[in-house]
């Protein structure tokens, strides 16, 4: 069976990089039927942040990534990694290292000074073993550093890069007990994997340059190593690596800001992936993204963290979700800004309706922000700033303002058709064209007038909401006023 884990360190908020590791692994243990594995690596005592694994929690809740089991916490379980690290002395595979911080830092900067890469000098693995005892007799302090082959190479196919070379030589001899008995992360994941028979380890590529200590761990152990498979970075647009002083990087940070959960699991599932055939078809649910999803299928090179993008799908998933809810549309859209109307505004409900259908899109995506989008209509009355009306790019001045309101003001007082947006328009066109202005010249005026605002929706749908009696009010003050 396929078994699949997410073990994030609790050392701050679930960045999207980690997200979409989490979906990943999800994602491939639900389209096999396998299981999904939460855990904690919590080892790291000094980075770890309070509160942090509960945030981890509620994030994945949050976004529908329901695991299996879990949450295993490391911390908890510091007693098997340190019965496998003297497993690990036992076998020769691990020794201990007495080397105290002064020593470890000399010789950093010696090789620093040199161009050298860091790497232990392997001076504890040297030590002769009276001089070891005497050591450990007088309880010196010690971690176990595992003991890589001074030659050969490891090398393995990952899911996503394909053949993947190192060679011993160039790797260092990692800790992987600390001196007060914690693991460190290598000791701490490779244990855990094993125990919790994970078959496939799908993380990001930052982890690349840890496999080959890892697959070392398992061969030592007689272990049977899992697949591997290391996801592209993460980039913004600038194709640098995704980082905070570019935008938000903690999820939490988006489903804050309104975020849908469905909308960013669609994108960051679309960060370095798609399921092929149509390009172009890009929103797909959860289970959708479940019968889809293929670990051959993402992309090799980093992948761009398009917010716009994610606006978009954003829109889009607010849309389906309103679309899909059972009911009257306006009813619905009405039932989602509600709240934040003020209650004088609902007496004539119908008129409420029609104000809320001419900024339909903008509820959808900011519910909150209603009362704002649809106050012009609720005005008394308001002052038609004239150098707003008088537009130069519009051609239009005073005069031109003039005649367009009188002309359309003329041409609805005979005119009944006032639900029909179409009718409006093709009656008001005939309003251009008998005045012999641009259609701007004309239509500016009148939606000014109407609206007292520069920017609002469009002057059919306006008059179609005001309705005629109170358009031709607006229409006839803002003309006496000019
Ligand atoms: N604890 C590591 C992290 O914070 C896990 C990396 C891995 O998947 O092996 O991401």
């Amino acid at each position: 069976m396929i078994r699949t884990r997410f073990p994030p360190s609790p050392t701050g908020f679930l960045h999207v990089g980690g997200l979409r590791t989490a979906l990943y692994n999800y994602l491939y243990a639900r389209k096999h039927g396998g299981k999904f594995v939460f855990r904690i690596e919590d080892t790291d005592r000094a980075r770890a942040v309070p509160g942090a694994t509960e945030n981890l929690i509620e994030t994945l809740q949050w976004a529908g990534l329901d695991y299996d089991e879990g949450p295993y916490i490391q911390s908890q379980r510091t007693d098997l990694y340190k019965k496998y690290a003297d497993e690990l002395l036992k076998l020769g595979a691990a020794y201990q290292c007495f080397c105290t911080a002064e020593r470890l830092e000399k010789m950093r900067n010696e090789q620093e000074a040199h161009k050298l890469a860091p790497k232990y000098d392997r001076h504890c693995l040297k030590l002769p073993a009276a001089e070891k005892e005497k050591l450990i007799a007088a309880q010196t302090p010690f971690v176990i550093r595992q003991k890589i082959p001074a030659s050969g190479e490891v090398a393995w196919n990952d899911l996503v890069r394909g053949d993947v070379t190192f060679q011993c030589e160039t790797i260092d001899d990692q800790i992987l007990l600390k001196s007060d008995g914690f693991p460190t992360y290598h000791l701490a994941n490779v244990v855990d994997d094993h125990l919790m028979e994970i078959t496939h380890v799908i993380r990001g590529e930052e982890w690349l340059s840890s496999t080959p200590k890892h697959i070392l761990l398992y061969r030592a152990l007689g272990w049977k190593q899992p697949e591997f498979g290391h996801l592209p970075l993460l980039l913004n647009k600038d194709r640098t690596k995704l980082s905070k002083r570019q935008g938000d990087v903690a999820v939490e940070d988006y489903r804050k800001k309104g975020y849908l959960p469905e909308a960013v699991i669609n994108f960051i599932a679309l960060l370095g992936w798609h399921p092929g055939g149509d390009e172009t078809n890009e929103i797909f649910s959860l289970v959708e993204l479940i019968e889809k999803f293929s670990i051959e299928k993402v992309h090799k090179g980093g992948a761009i963290f398009d917010l716009e993008k994610l606006d978009w799908m954003n829109w889009q998933w607010r849309r389906r979700k309103f679309e899909a809810q059972q009911g009257d549309h306006e009813e619905k859209l009405l039932k989602l800004c509600d709240e934040f109307l003020p209650t004088e505004w609902k007496t004539n409900k119908e008129f409420l309706k029609r104000c809320l259908r001419t900024v339909e899109e903008k509820i959808l995506q900011r519910p909150s922000e209603t009362k704002q989008y649809i106050e012009f209509y609720f005005k008394e009355s308001f002052d038609v700033p004239v150098d707003l009306i008088a537009n130069p790019k519009m051609k239009v001045d005073l005069s031109t303002a003039k005649t367009a309101l009188s002309g359309v003001i003329e041409a609805l007082e005979s005119f009944e058709k006032f639900d029909n947006q179409e009718a409006l328009k093709t009656h008001l066109l005939e309003v251009v064209a008998k005045l012999g202005l641009k259609n701007g010249q004309v239509f500016w005026p009148t939606r000014v007038a109407l609206t007292g605002e520069q920017f609002s929706p469009g002057v059919f749908e306006v008059l179609w909401a005001l309705g005629k009696e109170m358009a031709i009010e607006r229409l006839k003050k803002a003309l006496k006023n000019l």
